[in-house]
């Protein structure tokens, strides 16, 4: 057994750390290293020198969130964050090192998301809010955090979908009211819109159709020196779009303030929608949900343009900062909330602007691409692996690709086969290779995770190197901008 430097823990007179096995069926498998007269664990490996190691299991993280506080994911509240979705579930040491890198001795500039995944990712990756978020609070156990550090329960569309998350001890949870955002209104009449809005579950909103047009219609809006005028036409659009979503975020809100009374961190994101949020209906949502008591950490608008998978922003950069500065100025204008950007892998040319005008009111989600940069090092190590994923994914993308916003044509994938082995990791620059990568990952898991593990828990210095250097690119502009 190996000691993992910088994870070692002491509690009264016993020392807590990792250890990885090296001559075993799994080289570079983590256990938990106990020594000392603290006996209650479970799942013991074996036992040698006065040291007993045990499982990493489900049972022993509990153990270890017991006797460590800051092993326990916690609402982070204001301030720049950032979410590291990992669905391996063995990256999380690489983003600390990211984050230290970027960071040096100001550690808490940036506060992390260590454990987020959507309850369609835990779907294709096979695994429960429990795992997700022991693993996260093992990778940050052994690069010695000791920080707060986030869970956040992804794109949340019901309210039975809470309580798996609540159990497992998630802090952040992000609801997604999508399926109640009514994009029509983007170019019905107004006759249209007044019937839509005046079917809105007014019981819920707690308001009237009279009541909530007064408060905006002819409204002149100062939002940081930028003047928005509210008629009666944009009133309209707003409501009909976002009313039903409104109503649904509200409910949301107060079923999980019963069931996790102690805090949290509560995004709304309606990124997932057809059509871009305007300015107004911004504010609009913001207005509305502030109406209703309802405290949030975060919004995520859907910004114009395009944001596909793992690769940087398609569209109209101007206009994107426009739009940017105009959503930033709203944030400023309620004054307690972050812009959050989700697909936010990859968006190298959108972090400039969002620092630039959001400062530090921003929350960024990635998500697949840290399993790229797996698949970068199972390029390296293991061609013939990596030739076959591909293959899969080249296979799948038709299929797997339907949830997801992205625009990659498989038949423009390279062939693996008329490139060697050193230019295999050249695909994972490749828009099309890298699209149908990242959507495919699901299936590539349910072939392939054991071997997958197998090579990135062998190497487990490499993996983390190559995190390291992609994410200090994802970082480093937020930090640059707050002259940290
Ligand atoms: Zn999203």
């Amino acid at each position: 057994m190996i000691t993992i430097p910088g994870s070692l823990q002491t509690v009264g007179d016993t020392e807590y750390f990792l250890a990885q096995e090296r001559l075993t069926r799994r080289p570079g498998e983590r256990y938990l290293g106990v020594r000392g007269p603290d006996r209650d664990f479970t799942d013991l490996h074996n036992s040698t020198e006065g040291v007993r190691y045990y499982a990493l299991s489900e049972a022993n993280a509990a153990g270890m969130r017991q006797r460590l506080g800051w092993l326990n994911p916690a609402s982070l509240g204001a301030g720049l964050s950032f979410g590291f979705g990992d669905r391996l579930g063995l990256a999380t040491p690489g983003h600390i090192q990211a984050l230290r890198s970027v960071l040096g001795r100001q550690e808490s500039a940036f506060k992390p998301v260590f454990a987020q995944q959507s309850v369609r990712e835990n779907a294709r990756t096979e695994r429960t809010p429990q795992q997700v978020l022991d693993d996260a609070m093992w990778g940050a156990f052994q690069e010695g955090w000791g920080q707060p550090w986030g869970a956040d329960a992804d794109h949340l569309k019901e309210v039975s979908s809470f309580s798996a998350f609540v159990r497992a001890g998630y802090s952040f949870f992000t609801v997604d009211p999508g399926d109640y955002v009514d994009a029509g209104a983007d170019i019905e009449s107004l006759s249209q819109l007044k019937v839509k809005a005046a079917a809105l579950p007014w019981d819920i909103l707690h308001s009237n159709p009279d009541e909530n047009r007064a408060a905006y219609v002819g409204q002149s809006l100062n939002l940081d020196g930028m003047p928005l005028e509210v008629d009666e036409a944009a009133y309209l659009r707003a409501a009909a779009k976002y009313g039903q979503a409104i109503a649904h975020v509200a409910k949301m809100y107060w079923a999980l303030l019963e069931c996790k009374p102690d805090g949290f961190d509560f995004e709304v994101s309606v990124d997932e929608t057809e059509t871009p949020t305007s300015i107004l209906e911004h504010f609009y949502i913001a207005s509305e949900l502030k109406r209703l008591g309802v405290r949030w950490t975060s919004l995520a608008p859907r910004f114009p343009g395009r944001f596909e998978k793992g690769v940087d922003f398609i569209g109209d950069l101007v206009q994107l900062e426009r739009e940017i500065a105009w959503h930033a100025a709203v944030v400023r204008f309620f004054g307690n909330y972050k812009l959050s950007l989700h697909s936010g892998s990859d968006k190298f040319s959108v972090y400039p602007l969002l620092a630039r005008h959001a400062e530090r009111n921003v929350h960024i989600k990635t998500a697949g691409t840290s399993y790229l940069e797996a698949l970068r090092v199972i390029a390296g190590l293991d061609p013939a692996l990596f030739r076959q994923i591909l293959e899969l994914a080249r296979q799948r993308y038709p299929i797997d690709r339907q949830s997801y916003h992205v625009s990659a044509d498989e038949g423009q994938i390279p062939l693996a086969a008329d490139l060697a082995d050193e230019a295999l990791s050249g695909l994972l620059e490749d828009f099309h290779a890298r699209e149908a990568l990242h959507v495919t990952y699901g299936s590539a898991l349910a072939q392939f995770k054991p071997l997958i593990i197998k090579i990135l828990e062998a190497h487990p210095q490499r993996y983390m190197e190559t995190l390291r250097s992609h994410f200090e690119r994802h970082l480093a502009p937020f930090i640059k901008q707050a002259g940290a």
